[in-house]
């Protein structure tokens, strides 16, 4: 029976319930780890994300959340274990790396493809390093900073992908190919508005042998209905998230409308919903300032039952279509291969 790995064990992927499929439990900007205003107090951070788990599946059934956090940007995993288990829902922990512009510290710069997929296996069927706990899904990254938004430039490899984050792309591939396990990306509003980055993406995580089935196209409801087609077509899912925020300039009418001509033309089965939030960031209490700015708004849990889903089915999306996205979707693309 396929299985989903979550940080507490691998479950039955019919087990998966309402998923949310790219969270940030706890997530830093590099380096935050070293900041004295930055450290926080364990239990109230915990009594925090146990609640707001409680409320997800309270108010509309949450079940599993995909923590999405990379290695560098703050992934935890006594966190993530505990949180779950507070919290009473299953939590997915994440490998791979952020984009180059933020991410993949220097030691990892230096090592070959080769290296790099083991690393991401490893993490699969070890577990990180100094645990047990095993990762469920690979995150693979492009695009340039986000605080000062602007298109990714085409780079030596002629691709809009950097060097380094093209040898993680090309491990993550590499990795599912010989492991089954899947893969969500990260990448970046400007680069939708100019080229079509996912199917970049899912090309080279193609050519290392990866299954479209098993990835996850993030952050991509910028695009043209074309190109979200192009991926579609591919047989990839396309992820709604940031739902609410405006992060980016994201329209959530434009984002529903796309769902729906997504579903209308028969990929219902390969669109998934999340929040993309941060659960709790660690930076401190600090106002957040012209050169330390806010990215995205944390929206409350209660955005999604009480204002997502009505906007939803007021575009004529129906609650099977709805239940595919949020239930059945999730729980095929994340069981292993
Ligand atoms: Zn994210």
């Amino acid at each position: 029976m396929p299985a989903i790995r979550t940080v507490l064990g691998d479950i039955p992927a019919r087990d998966a319930g309402v998923t949310l499929t790219h969270e940030h439990t706890l997530i830093f900007w590099p380096g935050a780890e070293f900041d004295h205003r930055a450290a926080f107090d364990w239990n109230e951070v915990m009594t925090g994300l146990a609640a707001e788990f409680r409320e997800g599946a309270a108010s509309f059934g949450l079940r599993t959340l995909v923590d999405c956090t990379t290695v560098e940007m703050g992934r935890h995993p006594k966190l993530l274990c505990e949180a779950s288990e507070r919290g009473g829902v299953n939590v997915v922990a994440a490998t791979g790396f952020f984009c180059e512009s933020m991410g993949i510290p220097y030691h990892w710069r230096r090592q070959s493809v080769a290296e790099l997929a083991e690393f991401l296996e490893r993490d699969v069927t070890e577990g990180i390093v100094g645990t047990r706990v095993r990762c469920g899904i690979i995150k693979v990254s492009s695009g340039q900073d986000d605080a000062h938004p602007h298109p990714s430039p085409l780079f030596a490899n002629g691709r809009h992908i950097g060097i380094y984050e093209e040898r993680v792309f090309r491990a993550a591939g590499r990795a599912q190919k010989r492991i089954g396990v899947p893969i969500t990306t990260h990448s970046d509003p400007e680069d939708w508005r100019a080229y079509n980055i996912g199917l970049e993406q899912l090309d080279l995580l193609m050519e290392e042998g990866a299954d479209p089935a098993k990835v996850i196209i993030g952050h991509c409801f910028y695009a043209s209905f074309d190109k979200l087609e192009a991926i579609l077509r591919r047989g990839a899912a396309i992820q709604l998230d940031n739902i609410g925020t405006g992060w980016r300039g994201l329209d959530d009418d434009y984002a529903a409308g796309l769902v729906r001509q997504a579903v209308d033309k028969g990929y219902g089965g390969q669109i998934v919903l999340t929040f993309d939030r941060f659960w709790y960031q660690m930076r401190g209490e600090r106002p957040f300032t012209e050169l330390d700015p806010e990215v995205a708004v944390r929206m409350p849990v209660s955005f999604l039952p009480e204002r997502f889903l009505p906007l939803m089915r007021r575009h004529g999306i129906d609650d099977a279509a709805i239940r595919r996205i949020m239930v059945d979707n999730p729980a095929r693309i994340l069981a292993f291969a």
